[in-house]
């Protein structure tokens, strides 16, 4: 059985065969350097697994990301996941997954990252449409999109996700719409559709401020999310997240594990981890990270400790975007009776509204609906508005500093 996500292993890959014009990951065009990156991250892992060997859990999840993970080849792959399970706890139902792009794998290479013990592939699939492919500078065709799927249930994964992308300059809805119903069409166990993001720094942002490109007006683009969401809900697939939808409960436990602000390791250039409360970064440079693994044992560029404070707003900025607040898990980690919190500080026509309000034997859990999901940003800041006037309150009534741990053995709240 798949176990609830509690601590994660990320890995980044970082190369690419070309650049997509939005993507601000992290990753190089130049291969050169991928035996040397090979063995480099596995001394990483032998030495971030010795640093953190107190602290450690059996991981719950493992993720292969990038970058084009697919651009190692199997063996490679398998070297890396020995080099993990001789390091690290692993649970024996742990999620494995693998980014990969649909231009750059065979049935024969899949089967070998299935021998090394992937369970579940991530397809960066974007669109059905060849212009927008283009436009996007991706390496595949429509058509290979929907062979890498057919490709990984003959080599027998049977946990798919595919991503989707809309919002793009000049998509006309129609468009969106058949690529969700090709996507559908191929039935994976996982969609996650994410709306187009001008990231600075990167080809399409430059585009963007030389006037080349123009952003989707709000309203398109909320009709398009509104239709993703419709469409995937009638398809069977359960939103479970802003942009995330799983058909039968195959949610991705990996992304869970960041949601609900479990602790995580991280490997690779660029990489973050998250564990005792510290927030770590490795070096976004091949060189540079290079350097540090062979100087330190890891490649992390610099840290930062959560507070309590800081840790009580995330995690529930992120529940509520995702598989929502529940009050068992807030009294647990922070001492908090998160749902009552909420309850009496927002408009009780809201709650009945957009929010769902689901009453186990031992929890209370309030999340969006889906007309809440369509206007996550705006419920989210009101939300995190009504625990921030609470916790004022708090901290005036008693003295306590916002980031005094002990608050957290408060009754009162
Ligand atoms: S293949 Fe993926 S990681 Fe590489 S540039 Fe494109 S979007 Fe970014």
């Amino acid at each position: 059985m798949r176990p609830n996500p509690d601590f994660g292993i990320y890995l980044h890959i970082p190369f690419c065969e070309k650049k997509c014009v939005y993507c601000d990951f992290y990753s190089l065009e130049n291969m050169e350097h991928k035996d040397v990156f090979v063995s480099i991250l596995k001394k990483e892992i032998a030495e971030g697994a010795r640093k953190y060997q107190d602290n450690l859990r059996p991981a719950t999840s493992i993720f292969f990301g990038g970058g084009t993970p697919s651009l190692l080849t199997p063996e490679q792959i398998t070297s890396i996941m020995e080099q993990v399970r001789a390091n690290l706890p692993i649970h024996p139902d742990a999620e494995i997954t693998m980014e990969c792009n649909p231009g750059t794998i065979t049935k024969e290479s899949l089967e070998g990252y299935q021998k090394a013990g992937i369970n579940r592939l991530s397809f960066g699939i974007q669109s059905f449409s060849q212009e927008e492919l283009d436009f996007l500078h991706r390496i595949h065709s429509p058509e290979e999109g929907k062979q890498a799927v057919q490709l990984a249930r003959e080599a027998g994964f049977d946990n798919i996700n595919i991503d989707v992308i809309f919002a793009l300059p000049n998509q006309i809805i129609e468009s969106w719409q058949s690529t969700l119903e090709q996507a559908i069409a191929l039935k994976t166990e996982h969609i996650s559709a994410y709306s187009l993001i001008f990231e600075e720094k990167t080809p399409l942002f430059t585009m963007l401020q030389k006037g080349l490109v123009k952003p989707q007006d709000d309203e398109k683009d909320a009709g398009m999310y509104a239709l993703t969401i419709e469409m995937l809900e009638k398809a069977g697939y359960e939103q479970y997240e802003v942009s995330n939808f799983a058909k039968s409960n195959l949610r991705c436990n990996h992304n869970r594990t960041y949601w609900q602000a479990k602790e995580y390791l991280a490997f690779g250039p660029s990489a973050h981890g998250y564990i005792n409360n510290t927030r770590y970064w490795n070096f976004r440079n091949l060189k540079r990270y290079f350097e540090a693994v062979q100087l330190n044992g890891i490649g992390e560029a610099s840290k930062e400790v959560l507070s309590l404070t800081n840790r009580l707003y995330e995690s529930a900025f992120l529940a509520i975007r995702s598989e929502g607040l529940s009050k068992a898990r807030f009294m647990k980690d922070y001492g908090i009776d998160i749902v009552e919190v909420i309850r009496a500080s927002i408009d009780s026509h809201i709650i009945d509204e957009f929010l769902i309000l689901q009453q186990t034997k031992d929890d209370i859990i309030i999340r969006l609906n889906s007309k809440g999901f369509a206007i996550c940003d705006e419920i989210s800041l009101r939300m995190i508005t009504a625990l921030e006037e609470k916790m004022g309150a708090v901290w005036e009534s008693t003295g306590y500093e916002e980031d005094d741990e002990s608050l957290i053995n408060l009754p009162i709240i």
